[in-house]
């Protein structure tokens, strides 16, 4: 091997990460991304229990240090047991990636002020919740990298899903202000807003609609978990050292703005 790649292989040798929402999608393509790394990866999930202890099996069965927890980010006390749980076993938390995010798609007209304040809750206040509650070990350790995952809607908005467009949308206010609030401390805090990418919350969709949005795409694909957590990579280890408060899309060219 390279020294260059020796040294990619070890970007995040020693870290402790948490994912959450990863026994699926885009979480669980960034678990087994940090991991690769040499991270140390603690993730959540809420009601795939078979499939979290799936995710846990493989990376241990990869030697890696891994734990899953069943827990609900949009649940304030929860977020702070978790935390408390992952300091309390592995000494520390160096990068937080908030992932775990739902749709519940509706037209504003048909939209029930249920799906509006689910999609809220579990998109938007999980985020608060995660965030609230590790930047205390963060802070004592004058480091951290943290990572919302958004969405290209949050920038551009979208017919039928204006709950998680807003939703989106806060997270990036939200993530712009706790750089400006962390980074003395050297914490940082940056969004990627995924474009059109395949997983099961976009498997839903009808084929003409996905073969239509593809179009619009100068990549002419859909994207990968693994082109999400390239950049999550990224953003988690010292390579991105200077880089804070920014908003950064991975959506094939999707967006231009
Ligand atoms: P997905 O396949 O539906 O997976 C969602 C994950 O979130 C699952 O692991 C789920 O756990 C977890 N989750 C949901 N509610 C939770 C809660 N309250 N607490 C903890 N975990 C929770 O979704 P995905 O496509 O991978 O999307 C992941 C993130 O990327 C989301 O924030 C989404 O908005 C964003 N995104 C996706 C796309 C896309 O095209 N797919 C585009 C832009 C942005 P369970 O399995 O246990 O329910």
């Amino acid at each position: 091997m390279s020294d260059y790649l020796w040294h990619m292989a070890k970007l995040l040798e020693g870290k402790v990460a948490l994912v959450t929402g990863a026994s699926r999608g885009i979480g669980r393509g960034i678990a087994n991304k940090l991991a690769e790394h040499g991270a140390t990866v603690c993730f959540t999930y809420l009601s795939s229990v078979e499939k979290g202890q799936e995710l846990e099996n493989e990376l241990k069965a990869q030697g890696v240090n891994a734990k899953g927890f069943r827990s609900d980010a949009s649940d304030m006390k929860q977020a702070e047991e978790l935390i408390t749980a992952i300091a309390a076993e592995f000494g520390t938390i160096d990068i937080v990636v908030n992932n775990a995010g739902i749709t519940r798609d509706n037209l504003l007209m048909r939209m029930s002020e249920e799906q509006w304040d689910e999609v809220i809750r579990i998109n938007l206040k999980s985020v608060f919740n995660v965030t609230k509650a590790v930047q205390r070990p963060m802070l004592k350790q004058r480091s951290g990298s943290i990572i919302n995952i958004s969405s290209v809607v949050g920038r551009s908005g979208n017919a039928g899903q204006a709950n998680y467009a807003a939703s989106k949308a806060g997270m990036l206010g939200f993530t712009k202000s706790i750089a400006r609030e962390l980074g003395s401390r050297s914490i940082r805090c940056n969004a990627v807003c995924p474009g059109f990418i395949e997983t099961e919350m976009t498997g839903e969709l009808d084929s003409k609609m996905t073969d239509a949005w593809v179009e619009q795409i100068p990549l002419k694909r859909m994207g990968t978990a693994d082109d999400v957590a390239n950049l999550v990579l990224f953003l988690a280890s010292d390579l991105s050292a200077y880089i804070t408060g920014q908003t950064i899309n991975v959506d094939g060219g999707m967006q231009t703005i």
